[in-house]
């Protein structure tokens, strides 16, 4: 069954939908969040009458209280096809708190149930070492998950962060870990080589331009439009069209091999809950719509 869904998976463009719960302590408020039902998300729109809802399409929604372990599970097939040498990419999308991270890496105290896709994602035996093209980005030969354990906070210390209107832990950088894989398949002895990128993208709020100012908001706006770029990518893939404009932002130049032809994309969007947050839900909700 593994197999089989494996193979369905082959080249293939998935979006799925997380809405993280409310966090506790905060009084009861309104939720979005009308209805989750198989894919689809019904969200309430505040409207004069208080009537107005959408509903949106997924392969996969996570409703609040979904575990780590539950969304690994789900990813873990196409997370093995990378053995299998494929090429995988999974985006987390959404704005500043939604739980881009979470689902990626996880709280800020991570304990063993509450570990993120890129922990469990990671047993590697060996790797080789390859050429990459990044400035100031590494290739370290790793031997052990701790090894990589070890190297992602390092990265996540690296990370630029800085404080904003809505977060403190706002990330105004995308942060990628990309894990090469080389395997040997037993029966026939073809060398099989596979990549794997797990992508935390960095928040997708509209900048407010009375907030932000200056080198800020050339920031904020440069960071809009590599997101943009990678949703046309992601579209005009999805939409099998001859031209895919790859070379739009640094993003998918970096990632061109591993988006496309036979390699597999999962477009993970992260929703929050409050309903003052319903703008930015609905602009992240219309990505997903349109990457899909
Ligand atoms: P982002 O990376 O999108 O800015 P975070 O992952 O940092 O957002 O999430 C914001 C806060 O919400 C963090 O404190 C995080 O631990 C918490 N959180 C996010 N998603 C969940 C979840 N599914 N369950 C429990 N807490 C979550
Ligand atoms: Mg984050």
């Amino acid at each position: 069954k593994l197999y089989n869904q494996v193979q369905d998976l082959k080249g293939s463009i998935r979006v799925y939908c997380r809405v993280r719960p409310f966090f506790p302590g905060q009084p009861n408020q309104l939720s979005t969040v009308e209805n989750i039902e198989d894919g689809t998300l019904t969200v309430h729109i505040p409207s004069k009458n208080g009537k107005g809802r959408k509903s949106f399409n997924f392969n996969k929604v996570f409703g609040p209280s979904a575990s780590q372990a539950e969304v690994f599970l789900d990813m873990q097939p196409l997370i093995r096809s990378v053995l299998d040498g494929f090429n995988v990419c999974i985006f987390a999308y959404g704005q500043t708190g939604s739980g881009k991270t979470y689902t990626m890496t996880g709280p800020k105290e991570i304990t063993e149930k509450s570990q993120g896709v890129n922990y469990r994602a990671l047993k590697i035996r060996s790797s080789s070492n390859k050429g990459l093209s990044v400035p100031d980005a590494s290739l370290v030969h790793v031997s052990s998950t701790l090894d990589v354990i070890e190297l992602m906070s390092l990265g996540q210390r690296n990370r630029a962060v800085g404080a904003t209107a809505l977060n403190d832990r706002s990330s105004r950088s995308h942060s990628c870990l990309t894990v090469h894989v080389q395997g040997r398949d037993l029966t026939s002895g073809t060398v099989l080589r596979g990549c794997m990128h797990l992508v935390d993208l960095a928040g997708s709020e509209r900048v407010d331009k009375s907030e932000a100012t200056g080198d800020r908001l050339k920031e904020a706006q440069h960071i809009n439009k590599s997101l943009s770029a990678l949703g046309d990518v992601i579209a005009s893939l999805a939409q099998k069209n001859s031209h895919v404009p790859y070379r739009n932002s640094k993003l998918t130049q970096l990632l061109q091999d591993s988006l496309g032809g036979q390699a597999k994309t999962l477009m993970f969007v992260h929703i929050s809950p409050e309903s003052e947050a319903i703008g930015e839900t609905l602009s992240t909700l219309k990505f997903a719509e349109r990457v899909a």
